[in-house]
């Protein structure tokens, strides 16, 4: 069985004591990338789109196809993950699509860099539970306020609202949500972090904390891609203009996995991975116009940064 709700593959982890990677793909050479990384480390996986951002004009026809890439790759379990989804109809849409898990990003209000009410919050995640559960799909939310720029939102919220353990224990109350994306130091983008901050910037003791207190609630990490120094120089090396920074360290992340993390967002690193070798290959190569010999190096280079994550977060070799 290929295809798995968010709270299956979560609960392997849990058992397991890993955490499943999430990658972000907006065309179908990128889901190839991340499929054939987790086929390749005998890994879970989860393939994430965000409404409104892929490399084509017809999104149904675009998801209707990652439905069916999904379906072939029969060897590994695979979440189709809706990433972000901003509003009611986001989640509505994707559910008709076959995602089989969807996240209600109801932490800010749509449209706008306004954080929510904690009520609205509920409100809205609320709704979009009483149509995911009886269509079998998970839903994952959003407490707090975790910071940076995530692609596709609306301004950039800088201040990062740590998640409170009462609110979260309230908010699953209430809400019944499967997992849950919490505030703990992370920051959204490819710029998030000017210095270094000894390597402690994971709030471990709070996610602890939670996951002590919601046992039954998978917890979930955004913002902490790790902006591998060595991606920016080559894309800075060819061309580019990528503020260094830095994000969110392998150890840390294992770190996070120990204290209770199941499923890490890996967003920023699926978009320098790809951009560093597709910037390499075209201005070392300014004479070849094959798009199969430029999109090769892409796809592998996207690859490898997918299969070292999944040995990082422990998911590999238990598909
Ligand atoms: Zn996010």
């Amino acid at each position: 069985m290929t295809l798995q709700t968010l709270r299956a593959a979560l609960a392997e982890a849990e058992a397991g004591e890993y955490a499943v990677g999430a990658f972000n793909v907006s065309s179908i050479d990128q889901a190839i990338a991340v499929l054939d990384a987790a086929a390749a480390e005998r890994s879970p996986v989860i393939v994430q789109s965000i409404a409104g951002m892929s490399a084509y004009d017809d999104e149904s026809r675009w998801w209707t196809r990652l439905r069916g890439l999904v379906e072939e790759y029969n060897e590994v379990p695979v979440v189709l993950h809706l990433d972000h989804g901003r509003t009611y109809d986001d989640c509505v849409r994707a559910i008709g699509h076959g995602f089989t898990s969807v996240m209600i990003d109801a932490s800010r209000v749509a449209g706008t860099d306004r954080p929510a009410s904690f009520a609205e919050n509920v409100a809205l995640t609320r709704r979009v539970i009483e149509v995911a559960t009886p269509a079998g799909v998970s839903v994952e939310g959003e407490l707090g306020t975790i910071g940076g720029a995530e692609a596709g939102v609306a301004g950039v919220v800088e201040e990062i609202v740590f998640a409170d353990p009462d609110q979260a224990v309230e908010f699953v109350a209430q809400t019944g949500v499967d997992a849950l994306a919490v505030a703990v130091g992370t920051s959204h983008g490819s710029v998030k972090f000017t210095d270094e901050a000894g390597g402690q910037r994971l709030r471990l003791e709070l996610i602890a904390e939670i996951k002590d207190r919601l046992p039954e609630t998978f917890l979930v990490l955004h913002g902490s891609s790790s902006v591998p120094a060595d991606a920016v120089a080559v894309i800075n090396a060819h061309g580019g203009g990528v503020r260094p920074s830095y994000g969110i360290s392998p150890e840390q992340k294992a770190e996070g996995i120990a204290a209770g993390i199941r499923k890490i967002n890996q967003g920023t690193d699926s978009h320098l991975a790809w951009s560093a070798a597709l910037r390499r290959f075209l201005q070392e190569n300014t004479a070849i116009v094959e798009p199969s010999e430029q999109l090769r190096p892409a796809i592998s280079g996207f690859r490898e940064m997918v299969a070292q994550r999944m040995r990082e977060f422990g998911s590999a070799g238990r598909a």
